[in-house]
């Protein structure tokens, strides 16, 4: 793979000031194309390199999130055979998902991403309701969202549910494709100028690698086979993640995108559920939960046919998952607050100079 400039993996002024202060020093900056257990595929202005962490960088991580993502920029000191990552740029966006398990660990699954495709498809498939999580996850990420609702070929009444999601998306850019037909492409080329990074999320089956072939022209993936198997750290995928498109945009594809879980703070519910967040100015409390109590205008919106039911349903579905996530965090953070101290206060009775203030 030939690279003509960073400017075409993404780089622009933003990140080119946060990089200011590590000039001079002996470092560059690359582009993180794939990790794999702590080892990472960078790419450093013309040539792919192996990467690997910085001790420092390591030992400082709070949480997987401090580590580089695919997608992150980074600060590397360029060695013979493998460079070391001493730094990670701010990151313009980050989808991040719990780590498996109950505990509350977030991981980036893809850093900035400039727009995500949310796909979904315009056969039996179609879900109102999970269109509105990826939704609330894209608001939540940073990146912009643009609805990709694929298998048009397949719509009995494309028309109607077009408009259905064009509501429901508010502002959000509607794209109706067929990727197997390849038919309706042209309408994504807004999102898809050089240097710019997109990422697909949608569920299995609605089509993405058929999007990603019909992107790339060529067959890269098998599609409709199951093609990794995250849980086990077992990859049957040996490809980049962070793939050149032919028109010069950059795709980013990892496993984790695939199986992104609701992560975030509740400022993507209100920007996903911008109809409902307005309703709430008017309703008689300012902390109402439009579970019932007195002169809610939520519930008189669903009362008076102005609001679905189920829209409601679904937010506070949504409200009571972030919750629950919070609260987990929150744990998780006094338990290591309490362990850093109990640390330090032991290392302080240890030093050998602690004894001169008995
Ligand atoms: P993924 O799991 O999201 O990557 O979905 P795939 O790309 O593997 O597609 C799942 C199935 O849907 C495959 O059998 C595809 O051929 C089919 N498919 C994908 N896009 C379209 C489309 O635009 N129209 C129709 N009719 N089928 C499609
Ligand atoms: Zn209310």
């Amino acid at each position: 793979m030939t690279i003509m400039s960073l400017q075409s993996i993404g780089w622009n002024e933003r990140f080119e000031s946060a990089f200011a202060p590590h000039r001079g020093q002996g470092l560059e900056p690359a582009r993180v194309v794939r990790e794999e257990r702590g080892r990472y595929l960078l790419l450093c202005d013309d040539r792919e390199s192996a990467g690997e962490l910085a001790g420092r960088l390591r030992h400082e991580a709070r949480s997987r999130a401090d580590l580089p993502a695919v997608g992150d920029w980074v600060a590397v000191r360029p060695g013979p055979s493998l460079a070391v990552i001493v730094g990670i740029l701010p990151r313009s966006s980050a989808f991040l998902r719990k780590v498996a398990g109950e505990e509350a660990a977030e991981q980036v699954v893809a850093a900035n991403v400039d727009t995500v495709f949310l796909m979904t498809g315009l056969d039996g498939d179609f879900n109102a309701r999970r269109l509105e999580r990826y939704l609330t996850a894209a608001w939540d990420s940073g990146a912009v969202p643009v609805v990709v609702l694929n298998k048009l070929d397949l719509a009995e009444d494309g028309d109607a549910r077009i408009a259905e999601v064009e509501a429901l998306a508010m502002g959000t850019p509607v794209v109706a494709v067929s990727a197997l037909e390849r038919r309706g492409l042209d309408g994504l080329l807004p999102w898809l100028a050089p240097g710019r990074t997109v990422a697909l999320l949608g569920s299995s089956g609605v089509g993405k690698s058929t999007l990603v072939n019909a992107l790339l022209g060529e067959e890269r993936q098998a599609t409709g086979a199951v093609r990794e198997d995250d849980s086990r750290g077992r990859h049957t995928t040996t490809h980049r993640e962070l793939v050149p498109l032919p028109g010069g945009a950059l795709l980013l594809d990892t496993p984790g995108m695939r199986e992104l879980q609701l992560w975030g703070d509740e400022a993507g519910l209100e920007e996903a559920f911008a109809d409902i967040a307005a309703l709430a100015s008017s309703c008689r409390f300012r902390d109402c939960s439009h579970a019932g109590e007195p002169e809610c205008a939520v519930r008189a919106a669903v009362a008076g046919g102005a609001l679905d039911e189920g829209r409601l349903a679904s937010w506070h579905k949504l409200q009571r998952e972030l919750r629950r996530l919070a609260t987990r965090q929150d744990a998780r953070a006094r338990a290591a607050e309490q362990a850093r101290w109990k640390e330090i206060t032991r290392s302080m009775k240890h030093h050998p100079k602690a004894g001169r203030w008995r």
